[in-house]
């Protein structure tokens, strides 16, 4: 671990959080409902969890970068523990998107982030899915990361919310049939910074498509002979698909970026038919259903900014 940077977030009112969100929905979606509930019990189904809320001493931590992969920095490998130690939150929960190590598993996976951290007397409890292409017919493959491998790593970058679980009052966000064209997180993201501006709002949270299908991106396991330098190579190297609902997704996004080369919003998605990886949007307007639970985050931090170098495509 390198460098670790932070700031305060912006933290509005629940209340008020769920006013702004509502006005950027209700240009893009027919019917949108947005509310402050407590949050349903994140240890059941269908999110199964470690933990039962979103809420205490909630942080933004964007670690790495897509420019890890074009600066060859392919070695670069995080521990999720370390990670909650560099953020004061020993024995956090963390959920979000990021890429899984090839060390720990001999080949490139997306990370769907659902995992406390170890504390002094705790083991960790890392719930993560992993999501990658099967090489014999290009299908999607999804597996438990436990199943997998009994570290606690990922690798060149993730962006997570880190919180301490606990349960209470989160924004409930129900939406149905998209009008507009920016995916439902956009959406929420764009709304923020028309209203808040360079005062950064930090989210972070868990939403089901309920109805309808997603444009999903995987890696596949190995990385491409080429150089990936421009998003067209990066798109030339990724698998695309469409993946049917129901689709349990972790989000972290943020509404502006003070300076610290944040990427503003990142997606992955779980199911449990063998379907998953990095979210777009969805392909079916006409009947979308989304159901999303937030919170926002109090503190951001940046964990090992790597060198500026080319733009980087939208790889993990
Ligand atoms: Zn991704």
């Amino acid at each position: 671990m390198t460098e670790t940077e932070h700031r305060s977030l912006h933290v509005p009112s629940l209340e008020e959080i769920c006013e702004v969100f509502k006005s950027g929905l209700q240009k893009n979606y027919a019917e949108v409902s947005v509310s402050v509930v407590d949050c349903p019990d994140l240890t059941q189904r269908p999110y199964c969890f470690p933990v039962k809320g979103l809420r205490g001493k909630s942080r933004i931590t964007d670690v790495g970068s897509g420019r890890n992969v074009n600066n060859k920095r392919l070695d670069k490998v995080y521990n999720i523990n370390t990670v909650a130690n560099e953020i004061n939150l020993p024995g956090a929960y963390f959920l979000g998107a990021g890429a899984a190590s090839r060390k720990s598993l001999g080949m490139n996976a997306e990370m769907i982030f659902s995992v406390q951290a170890k504390t002094a007397n705790t083991p960790s409890v890392n719930r993560s899915y992993i999501a990658t292409v099967n090489p014999s017919d290009g299908s999607c493959d999804i597996d438990r990361y436990r199943d997998k491998s009994c570290d606690d790593d990922f690798m060149f970058l993730s962006n997570l919310y880190a919180c301490e679980g606990k349960p209470g009052k989160v924004i409930e966000v129900n939406v149905k049939r998209r009008t507009g064209q920016d995916n439902f997180v956009s959406c929420m993201r764009k709304s923020l910074t028309d209203h808040y501006g360079e005062k950064a709002v930090g989210i972070g949270g868990t939403f089901i498509i309920q109805e309808g299908k997603a444009k999903i991106h995987l890696m596949p396991r190995e990385f491409p002979t080429y150089p990936i330098i421009r998003s067209d190579d990066a798109d030339r190297w990724l698998k695309f698909y469409e993946m049917n609902a129901p689709l349990i997704c972790q989000s972290v996004f943020v509404s502006h970026d003070p300076g610290l080369d944040l990427r503003l919003e990142h997606t992955h998605c779980f199911s449990y038919h063998q379907e998953g990886g990095h979210y777009y949007t969805d392909t079916t307007p006409e009947t979308v259903q989304y159901l999303g639970y937030f919170h926002p985050a109090e503190l951001l931090y940046r964990i090992d900014r790597p060198p500026v170098g080319p733009v980087t495509g939208e790889q993990s």
